[in-house]
């Protein structure tokens, strides 16, 4: 059996792939306010992963860029590397030359968020374009948070004196469907396929590191320094920026920018429509870092009082670890005094697994069920099952 992407053009700024996965056809259509490639090239980085979780081969219909082609298997190489269990398919496709098309501009993905705003300032002068996407942090289901942000980027875009290039996918539903976890395998592929699908206007997209080389959370992610790369095309280079520089490193250079104070969004729960929650775990991160490079009273987007009694009881995720560690050490490096901060900051790094279960069953029962009950549900099946099974593995 083989995943196969048969491409269907709808028109000139939209375009569909229809993926058949065990005798099943699952639809994605990807558009945009500009025209897009219309060869396999931009289906090759998500149908790797997908055939990686489905165990299947892949057979794409459209041709492929050579160097795609190549660049694609080893970006499978080092995904299975770093995730074992995962099949290494093979990938069949034609092939066509695309490497002396046009697309001379360079973009950058934006969402209004720290790494993307460090980014887009420190690579102001070759960037030509920015690039939003509707169904990847943000719901392509919840418009009401996209308006607003797609508004602010508008107002970025037009300050700098670059265009904004809009997407809107469901990509992502391809992928949770399928079994790929966002974060950890698919998120750079998602990039990559947006990336590839604008060759006709860009020559390179930079991506926004979210993590740093000597933090300790450059861990194997599914959009690493070592893995974007790889799913570049003959003409379309797709680079990470960023590695050098921690949030906080990060926030001391956007927090002189009016532009990124009057404009930075780094919330991606977006309950009932906010620009920036200031409650979760992200926003709350994200004030530290500024409290810390001393621009918090800067920032018209976020509270400018950290919520130290919401952080003792906030659900944090392992993988968010690394961020309160980074804050706490930043401050006894920098000899920030604020006991009730520090002290805040180590005991979520001091929560035991049982407390985080905790705090993760109060979360899920108390701030997402009265919103979203048919995610908390999905959310409660899925723990359960998880919980399941770590009980069978250890009575076996
Ligand atoms: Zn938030």
């Amino acid at each position: 059996m083989a995943v196969q992407a048969s491409i269907d053009l709808v028109g000139v700024n939209v375009i569909k792939s229809v993926f058949s996965i065990d005798g099943k056809h699952f639809t994605v259509q990807t558009s945009a306010n500009v025209s897009l490639d219309r060869s396999g090239t931009p289906w090759l980085p998500p149908g790797v992963v997908v055939a990686m979780t489905t165990e299947q081969d892949l057979e794409l219909d459209a041709p492929v860029d050579p160097a795609a082609l190549s660049g694609a298997e080893q970006a499978r190489d080092l995904l299975h590397s770093w995730y074992p269990q995962l099949h290494t398919p093979s990938v069949v496709a034609p092939v066509i030359s695309t490497s002396d098309r046009e697309g001379g501009g360079v973009g950058c993905f934006f969402s209004g968020g720290l790494d993307a705003f460090y980014s887009v300032l420190e690579n102001r002068a070759e960037i030509t374009h920015l690039i939003l996407v509707h169904g990847f942090d943000i719901d392509p289901r919840r418009p009401k948070p996209y308006e607003r942000i797609s508004a602010g980027a508008r107002e970025v875009a037009a300050e700098m004196g670059v265009e904004l290039i809009e997407i809107r996918t469901d990509l992502q539903f391809l992928h949770t469907r399928h079994g790929n976890n966002w974060g950890s395998t698919a998120h750079g592929a998602a990039l990559a396929h947006v990336a590839l699908l604008l060759s006709p206007h860009l020559r390179k997209v930079i991506v926004a590191a979210s993590g740093s080389y000597d933090t300790g959370n450059m861990t194997p992610h599914g959009s690493h320094p070592d893995l974007d790369p790889l799913w570049s095309s003959g003409n379309l280079e797709i680079v990470q920026d960023g590695t050098e520089a921690h949030r906080i490193d990060k926030a001391e250079a956007i927090k002189d920018s009016d532009l990124a104070m009057r404009h930075l969004r780094v919330c991606n729960l977006n309950w009932d429509g906010d620009y920036n929650c200031g409650k979760c775990e992200k926003c709350i991160r994200t004030m530290i870092n500024l409290y810390i490079a001393g621009g918090l009273e800067r920032c018209e987007t976020l509270p400018h009082t950290i919520p130290i009694e919401r952080m003792n009881r906030m659900h944090v995720t392992s993988g968010a670890f690394p961020f309160a560690k980074e804050n706490l050490d930043a401050m006894r490096a920098r000899g920030i005094r604020d006991a009730e901060l520090e002290a805040a900051l180590q005991r979520i790094l001091d929560r035991t697994p049982r407390e985080q279960r905790i705090l993760e069953y109060r979360w899920l029962l108390l701030e997402v069920a009265p919103r979203v009950p048919r995610v908390l549900i999905g959310l409660l099946v899925q723990r359960l099952r998880t919980i399941r099974a770590d009980r069978s593995s250890h009575s076996a």
